[in-house]
């Protein structure tokens, strides 16, 4: 261990008594110290512009100040911080500004679960109700989908590595072809539909589909609208439950509060998480049609269920909902994003490629140089003062998921930092 009075950025603690499993301090390797809006500084007083924001945590950027006032008035005021799942105000409230401005505007009709605090916990809680309503054991995903990392999550999660982490057979799930992604399946819809027909398929009646509607981890693929559409009608039919896990797409990341208002579908299951507490803080809740919440009472306890801070920030954060002119702006950055995409960064390589929705932007960059290009772009982004994730199959696609509610000029400086850092890394091979 080194000295007992670190310096700026010293790393040493960090190296010295954190455990190995530690990943997003090796993409961005320095000491962060405070936060507003789209920027991060480090010890060392550096700025960075973020287009990571907690994974989808941060949607409402860093500290935003009508959140942060709320906060405080509600510490000074000694309002419960803890209550497990017993009715607090700030819950109530938290509810009905939930059901004012989220659900009842889109006529949807849902009961509310708060889980543990992670998507993966809102995932587990999905994969349970769905076996528990239908009393079938098989749960579909999908190629590329990420569903998290607990034992349960990892059986409906695609990656391969992340799979063997496990350590035991994952077993009564099923991955089905996604339509889109690397390796695509444009007759995805067809080919379950002739799974469930055909007598002879070796596939039985599954309790539910589980889907990202925009797979973020798995390289930023948008599922057409008719295979949304498709899979709705067919879960009509057969009675498989339709999952939708909003964990990272929701909270208006593709530009509209869920990602599945785009295709007109009513999920019987959705999972939300990272932004829906507002301010970063943890949180996670479970959407349920009320003819399937057919829990017993503790059957998914747990002890930090409903983060009552969250409920405060969250509350807070649903103010933005009700401006008309907010779905607006989050199209209108979306479509910089696009065309300097399109323009600046293509000129850089033309077989860069360019997908996305909202503010969930890919790049990919796997027929621009291969294996290693996004992890070394990214790092270089880092360098020149940009957070910036890799994601999909050989990290080979850089997320862009700035904060919805970036200043346009930060994102425009944004999004020159990662041009430039794609034409070093390239200009340097
Ligand atoms: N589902 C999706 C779609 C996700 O993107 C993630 C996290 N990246 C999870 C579930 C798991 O959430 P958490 O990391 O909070 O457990």
């Amino acid at each position: 261990m080194s000295a007992p009075y670190p310096g700026v950025n010293d790393v040493a603690v960090f190296e010295a008594l954190e455990s190995n499993v530690r990943t997003y301090c090796r993409a961005f390797p320095t000491v962060f110290r405070t936060a507003k809006g789209a920027r991060l500084t480090d010890e060392a007083g550096r700025g960075f512009i973020d287009f990571f924001t907690g994974a989808g945590a941060l949607n409402y950027g860093h500290n935003p100040d009508a959140i942060r006032a709320k906060l405080i008035e509600y510490l000074a005021g000694d309002g419960v911080s803890h209550a497990l799942d017993m009715h607090t105000t700030a819950k109530r409230r938290f509810l009905q500004r939930f059901l004012e401005v989220v659900l009842a505007p889109r006529n949807l009709d849902y009961k509310v679960q708060f889980c543990g605090p992670t998507g993966a916990n809102t995932v587990e809680a999905a994969l349970k109700l769905a076996r528990l309503v239908t009393g079938r054991t098989t749960v579909c995903s999908f190629t590329g989908g990420w569903h998290g990392m607990t034992s349960g999550c990892l059986t409906v999660t695609a990656h391969r590595e992340h799979r063997k982490t496990a350590g035991v057979p994952l077993a009564n799930t099923t991955i089905l072809p996604y339509p889109v992604g690397p390796y695509p399946f444009p007759n995805a819809l067809q080919h379950i539909e002739h799974l469930l027909a055909d007598p002879g398929s070796g596939f039985d009646l599954p309790a539910a589909f589980l889907l990202e509607t925009v797979q973020a981890e798995g390289g930023i693929y948008v599922a057409p609208v008719e295979f949304l559409q498709g899979l709705r009608a067919l879960c009509d039919r057969t009675g498989i439950l339709l999952m939708v896990d909003d964990v990272q797409a929701g909270c208006g990341r593709t530009g509209t509060f869920f990602s599945f208002e785009r295709a007109g579908i009513v999920p019987d299951v959705v999972c939300l998480s990272k932004s829906i507490g507002g301010y970063g803080l943890p949180m996670s809740l479970l959407l349920i049609r009320p003819a399937f919440d057919r829990w017993k009472p503790g059957q998914h306890t747990g002890t930090f269920r409903g983060n009552q801070l969250a409920f405060v920030a969250g509350e807070a954060a649903l103010e933005y909902w009700r401006q008309p002119e907010f779905e607006a702006s989050i199209a209108r950055h979306g479509e910089t994003i696009r065309r300097t995409l399109l323009t600046e960064l293509v000129a850089v390589h033309p077989e860069i490629e360019v997908r996305g929705l909202g503010l969930l932007w890919g790049v990919d960059l796997s027929r621009a140089g291969g294996i290693g290009l996004g992890a070394a772009i990214s790092r270089r982004c880092f360098e020149r003062g940009l957070l910036v994730e890799a994601c999909g199959r050989h990290d080979s696609v850089l997320k862009l998921l700035p904060p919805l509610v970036i200043e346009e000029a930060t994102l425009r400086e944004g999004l020159a930092l990662l041009t430039q850092a794609t034409k070093d890394v390239l200009s340097s091979r």
